[in-house]
């Protein structure tokens, strides 16, 4: 699978385009390249890159403006506006 989808309710990313593994929402859409993205339990945000395999690879900046690129599963990520 080389998409992922978000729930609009609880904004988890997750891995079915059918409903939330989270909350049961059936209101979701597909997680786009260069939306912004939350790591969850940090306080890093950063925009999709790309998708493959039920893995996003985020161009991160963090607290320091610096940039990086790391590969997240879609688990740990949170959609954010
Ligand atoms: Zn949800």
């Amino acid at each position: 699978m080389d998409k992922l989808y978000y729930c609009n309710e609880c904004k988890r990313v997750i891995s079915n385009g059918e409903s939330c593994s989270y909350c049961s929402s059936s209101y979701i859409d597909e997680l786009a390249v260069g939306a912004p993205v939350n790591v969850i339990g940090t306080k890093l945000k950063g925009k999709v890159l790309k998708i493959k395999d039920n893995t996003a690879r985020l161009l991160i900046r963090d607290e320091s403006n610096s940039k990086f690129i790391r590969e997240y599963n879609g688990e740990k990520l949170r959609k954010i506006l």
